[in-house]
Order: structure tokens, then C-alpha cells, then sequence
């Protein structure tokens, strides 16, 4: 029998499995896609997680290829004027820890590198896990493939759409009508733009876009993210490259231009689910966007699923290794949740206030936002401190 099995392959789930096998707990990890990939986009790493990944002993093979910005600047989509910015150097010295930006793929194959490098961690790809079923001393996988496997627990880190919380929580994720254009190019075509050093936001009426580099500077990243109203008339098809170009045309220059070198061959419509407080019944738990999908605009999921498996490896490996009694475990898994749970929700709330924020689109309610932000102290931190302050540390597993 395994000790855990993971439901999902992503940047949560290989976490998780790595960080559990570095505390001695074995781990079968069950992907569905033919291999392990993310797609070709960009991800932002604030000091809350860059933290917990030094300390366990991840970040430093990570920074080789990350960007570490120098500021993190907003503007206003429409005027082009810049409203204000957090300096992040001055941000890595308040909270120890650096503010990243870098390539999902490369941030997805370090952890998967380090995974195939412990022999506690089994990786399956082509493995879609169909059914599930807790047995109370066992927990039964079953995979669309045929195989299956019992475990003492099982982990689901199947992102939005999980199977596996199907057990655990009746809902269903929650469309924002917003959608997503994203990719990267060569750093070279990107242009004579003002700061390719900076973590740039653009916001508009019900739009933004963010730019920053990645891959040690070779590549420019650049996110547009707009409210459809395709999606309102209730199209089908809705947030089409065409959208894309109606919605962007009234933005400043510097927005326009960047709008033709996004990837049209791909759109990411945007869902969250709203918090619960509890991801856990029996032999089965819940991490990562499986267990609080957010939307992006706090740049926080993957790095939440993150600390989904930093807390696990330090609720986890004090059962030892006989086999986990349901009443030890089911503890474990109360402490996970309440260094987890709270926090995540949080962060799933904060983040579509923040969207409401960036995307404001009558004449005074946008006035009002960006004298708010014009006249904000660029050492004023007291919006932040909550989320990268050491408060919102889980204890991270000793690195080995
Ligand atoms: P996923 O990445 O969804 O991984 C789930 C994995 O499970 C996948 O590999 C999938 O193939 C596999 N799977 C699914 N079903 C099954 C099954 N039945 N059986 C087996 N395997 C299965 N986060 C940040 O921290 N910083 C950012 O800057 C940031 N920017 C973002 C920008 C955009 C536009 C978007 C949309 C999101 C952004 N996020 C960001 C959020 C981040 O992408 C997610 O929160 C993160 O990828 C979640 O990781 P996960 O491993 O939980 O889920």
C-alpha cells in the first residue's frame, strides 16, 4: 500500500510531493496529461513564497532562471500615466525574501528534476484518476488507464476542475466572465518599452495587462485579462482575439502595441470558487487550486499551492511510518487546514477585491482609485504586510 498518493502533476502537486518525500513520506504521484508540462506563460513569486522555497532548499535552483524585478509599477491603462510602485528591493529587505518572476516551465521542471531525484516519489504520467473511494483504513484510486491504487491517503492537486474535491465539497467553479491572453517572446522583439526590468500593470476599465520578464531576461511575458461582453449576451463563443482588439483600442499606445504579440491560439477564462473551511474527509484532502481556485490578480495560486505542501510536509511526517490510524491522521490533517485554510480564503476573497479595483470603469470611481494610488507613500506597505509578512509563514520542511 502507498503511503500517499497525489491526484495531478502540477506546479501544486509536485510540490508537495517533494517537499513530503524530503520528510521521508513516500509519495505515487498520478498525472493525466501524457507528460508533465505547463503552459508557455509566466508566473509571479512574492517574498511569502520564495521564502518557504529557500528554506526549503528549492529557490536556489530557481533564481538562475528568474527575473528579479526592479519594481513593481501601475499605471493607468487608458492615460498612460504611472500611479505608483512597491520597489522590490526595498520589499526583499522588509520581508527577507525576494519578489520573482520566471517561466512556469521552468519553475514546473525544477521541481520536477528534484522529484525524479528522490527515490520516495514514484511519478506516473497518462494516469487520469477517474474514482476514488475510502475504504476507512484505505483509500482506492482507480485511473481511466485501468490502474489502480491503494493508499493511506490521498491527495488531490487536480486543479480547477478536480475530481477528487467532488468527494469532499458540492460546488462548482464560478465563471467571472474575464478572460485571460497570455504567452512570451523573445526579449528582443519586445520593443523599446520604458522598464523590461519591471513587473508592469496596466488598468483599465474592466482590463488590465501585466508585462515582465522571465528566463534570466531572455524572455518578455505579457498577461491581458478583460471582462467579455460576449460572455454577458451570453455567447457561446465569447472573448474572441476579435474582443481582444475592440476591448484594447481605446488604451494608450503603449498598451495597443503590446496587444498583436499575445498567443490568439489559446484563451484562459477565468473561474474562482468561493472559500470553504474544510478540505478534508477521511483518507482524502485537497491542495492548491483543487482546494481554493482564485482568481490571478493577487499573483498568489500556484504559490499557495505551494504552501499547501510545505504545511502537509510538516503535519504529515509526525505519524511516522506505521500505518496512519484514521483518528492520528485525521488530526494531521487538522493542522494542515488550520495553518492552510484561512489564510487561502483570504487570499481567494482579497484577490477578486483587488480585480474590482484594477478594473473599475465609471469616470469617478477610477478618478477616486487612481488618486488613491497617486498619493499612496511608495513605503506604505500596510496593504501587503498581511499576505508577505512572516505572519503568513507556514513552517517550511527543513530543507535537505
Ligand atoms: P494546476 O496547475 O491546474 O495543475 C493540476 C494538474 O493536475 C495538471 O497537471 C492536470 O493535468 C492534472 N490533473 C487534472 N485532473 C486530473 C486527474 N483527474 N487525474 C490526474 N491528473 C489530473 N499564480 C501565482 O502564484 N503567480 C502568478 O503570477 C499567477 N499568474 C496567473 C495568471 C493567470 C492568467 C492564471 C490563469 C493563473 C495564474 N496563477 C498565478 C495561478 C496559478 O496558475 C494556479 O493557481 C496554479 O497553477 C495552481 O496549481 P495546481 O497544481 O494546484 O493546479
Amino acid at each position: 500500500m502507498d503511503q500517499v498518493i497525489i491526484a495531478g502533476g502540477g506546479i501544486g502537486g509536485l510540490g508537495a510531493a517533494l517537499m513530503l518525500a524530503r520528510q521521508g513520506v513516500a509519495v505515487r504521484l498520478l498525472e493525466r496529461a501524457p507528460a508533465f508540462g505547463e503552459v508557455g506563460a509566466g508566473l509571479q513569486l512574492g517574498p511569502n513564497i520564495t521564502r518557504m522555497l529557500d528554506e526549503a532548499g528549492v529557490l536556489e535552483k530557481i533564481l538562475p532562471l528568474s527575473v528579479q524585478p526592479r519594481r513593481l509599477v501601475f499605471l493607468n491603462a487608458a492615460s498612460g500615466e504611472e500611479l505608483t510602485h512597491l520597489d522590490l528591493a526595498d520589499v526583499r529587505e522588509r520581508y527577507g525574501a525576494p519578489y520573482i518572476v520566471l517561466h512556469r516551465s521552468d519553475l514546473l521542471q525544477a521541481l520536477l528534476d528534484a522529484a525524479r531525484a528522490e527515490p520516495a516519489i514514484t511519478l506516473h504520467t497518462g494516469h487520469q484518476v477517474t474514482g476514488v473511494q475510502d475504504q476507512g483504513d484505505h483509500v482506492v484510486v482507480r485511473c481511466a488507464n485501468g490502474a489502480e491504487y491503494t493508499g493511506q491517503l490521498l491527495i488531490g492537486a487536480d486543479g480547477l476542475n478536480s475530481v477528487v474535491r467532488k468527494e469532499i465539497v458540492d460546488d462548482e467553479p464560478i465563471c467571472s466572465g474575464y478572460v485571460a491572453y497570455r504567452g512570451t517572446m523573445p526579449i528582443s522583439d519586445a520593443g523599446p518599452r520604458a522598464a523590461l526590468d519591471d513587473v508592469v500593470v496596466w488598468m483599465g476599465p474592466g482590463l488590465h495587462l501585466v508585462q515582465y520578464p522571465v528566463r534570466a531576461g531572455k524572455l518578455y511575458n505579457q498577461v491581458a485579462v478583460f471582462r467579455s461582453r460576449e460572455y454577458l449576451e451570453g455567447k457561446q463563443d465569447w472573448g474572441t482575439p476579435e474582443e481582444l482588439d475592440r476591448t484594447y483600442s481605446g488604451m494608450c499606445e503603449a498598451v495597443r502595441t503590446a496587444i498583436p504579440s499575445l498567443q490568439r491560439n489559446h484563451r484562459w477564462p477565468m473561474y474562482d470558487r468561493e472559500p470553504v473551511r474544510n478540505w478534508s474527509k477521511g483518507r482524502i484532502t485537497l491542495l492548491g487550486d483543487a482546494a481554493h481556485p482564485m482568481l490571478q490578480y493577487l499573483a498568489q495560486g500556484a504559490g499557495q499551492a505551494l504552501l499547501d505542501g510545505a504545511a502537509l510536509a510538516a503535519t504529515l511526517p509526525p505519524l511516522g511510518g506505521a500505518p496512519w490510524g484514521g483518528d492520528a491522521l485525521a488530526s494531521a490533517l487538522g493542522g494542515y487546514q488550520d495553518l492552510r485554510v484561512g489564510f487561502a480564503g483570504r487570499v481567494q476573497s482579497t484577490a477578486r477585491v483587488w480585480g474590482d479595483i484594477w478594473h473599475v470603469d465609471e469616470p469617478v470611481p477610477t478618478l477616486l482609485r487612481d488618486e488613491v494610488f497617486r498619493s499612496r507613500d511608495i513605503r506604505d506597505y500596510h496593504l501587503v504586510d498581511w499576505l508577505y509578512g512572516t505572519g503568513a509563514a507556514v513552517p517550511a520542511p527543513a530543507a535537505v
